[in-house]
C-alpha cells in the first residue's frame, strides 16, 4: 500500500502539560494537567489488551472520508495486522476511530479499534467494539468485535494511534465543568496549534467521560445509495444520539495538517453499558468531567490517501 511519512514535532511531556494546562483553562472551570505513570489500562473501565500507550508512538491515517462519500468505494478494506507492519511496528497496540469492517460484518458501522497486533512473540488480540443502529427501534447496538469475528479488519477510513503498549510516563488531563464553546478534543488540538504553529504535533491516547452526556453519531448499516454531496445531506443520513457517562474514548488529533489531507481530530468511544459511537461534544457543560491519558506521536503515516478529495463530512 502507498504511504507517506512525516516526523512530528515532539515537545517534552512537561512542556506539553504546561501548554495544555493554560489552554484548557480557557474552556473548563477546573483543570489539572500533569505528568504521571500511565494507569494499568488492562483494568476497568479501559479493559485494553495492554498496560499502557507508551513506546514508539505513531499516528496513522488510513484511507479517508472520500472513500465513504459521496458514494462508498467497497474496494477500500484494510487489515490492522498489515497496517502495523506498514508503520514499522509489528505487534503495535492500536486504538482510534474508523469505519467497521463491512467486508466481514456485512453492514456499515462505527468502529472502535483496540487491538494488539500480531508479532513474533504474541498472537494478536482484538479488543475492538463496533456500534450500529438497532433496526427494531433505531437505538444503539454496541458489540465486542471478537464475540463473533476473528479477523483484524477495518474499512474506508481510520485515524489510529499506535505504540508498543508499554507502561510509562503519560500526560494526565483532568477537566471539569465546560465554560467555553469547544469540545474537549478540539480545545486541546487548538491549544497545540496556537503554541506550535507550523510545527505539527500529533497526540492520542484515551479519556473517560466520567459525568454528563455527549452528542454522538452512528452511521446507518446501509451505505447511502444516492450521493451525499454536502454536510447537510451527510447529517440527514447519520443518526444522532445523546449518550451517557461513563464512556471510554479513543482520541487521535493533530494540531495542523502538514499537507496530507488529514482529518485533524477523530474520537470514537465505547462503554460497558451498551452505548458507543462517534464523539461530537458534551451536552452537559455544567456537570461534565473528563479524565484522560495522552502522549505525543513521533511519526505520522499517511496510508492509501485518496487522490480525489473534498471537505464534506469531516466533523
Ligand atoms: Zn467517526
Amino acid at each position: 500500500m502507498a504511504h507517506s511519512e512525516f516526523s512530528f514535532h515532539v515537545p517534552s511531556l512537561e512542556e506539553l502539560a504546561e501548554v495544555m494546562q493554560k489552554g484548557l483553562k480557557d474552556n473548563f472551570a477546573d483543570v489539572q494537567v500533569s505528568v504521571v505513570d500511565c494507569p494499568d489500562l488492562t483494568k476497568e473501565p479501559f479493559t485494553f489488551p495492554v498496560k499502557g500507550i507508551c513506546g514508539k508512538t505513531r499516528i496513522a491515517e488510513v484511507g479517508g472520508v472520500p472513500y465513504l462519500i459521496p458514494l462508498v468505494n467497497k474496494k477500500k478494506v484494510y487489515d490492522l495486522n498489515i497496517i502495523a507492519k506498514e508503520i514499522n511496528l509489528p505487534g503495535a497496540f492500536i486504538l482510534g476511530a474508523g469505519a467497521g469492517p463491512f467486508q466481514t460484518l456485512g453492514f456499515n458501522s462505527e468502529f472502535m479499534p483496540v487491538i494488539q497486533t500480531e508479532s513474533e512473540h504474541n498472537p494478536p488480540v482484538n479488543g475492538s467494539y463496533f456500534a450500529h443502529i438497532n433496526p427494531a427501534d433505531g437505538g444503539c447496538l454496541l458489540q465486542k468485535y471478537s464475540q463473533k469475528h476473528h479477523d483484524f479488519g477495518c474499512a474506508l477510513l481510520a485515524n489510529l494511534f499506535a505504540s508498543e503498549g508499554q507502561p510509562g510516563k503519560v500526560i494526565e488531563v483532568k477537566a471539569k465543568r465546560r465554560t467555553g464553546q469547544l469540545n474537549f478534543v478540539t480545545c486541546m488540538r487548538q491549544t497545540l496549534e496556537k503554541q506550535y504553529g507550523d510545527k505539527p504535533v500529533g497526540m492520542g491516547g484515551t479519556f473517560i467521560v466520567q459525568k454528563g452526556k455527549v452528542k454522538a453519531h452512528i452511521m446507518p448499516a446501509e451505505f447511502s445509495s444516492c450521493p451525499l454531496n454536502s454536510d447537510e445531506e451527510v447529517n440527514k443520513w447519520l443518526h444522532f444520539y445523546e449518550m451517557n457517562a461513563p464512556l471510554v474514548c479513543l482520541p487521535v488529533f493533530i494540531s495542523r495538517d502538514p499537507g496530507f489531507d488529514l482529518r485533524l481530530e477523530h474520537t470514537h468511544f465505547f462503554s460497558h453499558h451498551g452505548e458507543g459511537g462517534h464523539y461530537h461534544y458534551d451536552t452537559t457543560p455544567d456537570i461534565v468531567e473528563y479524565l484522560g491519558y495522552f502522549l505525543p506521536a513521533e511519526f505520522l503515516y499517511r496510508i492509501d490517501q485518496p487522490r480525489e478529495t473534498h471537505s464534506v463530512g469531516r466533523d
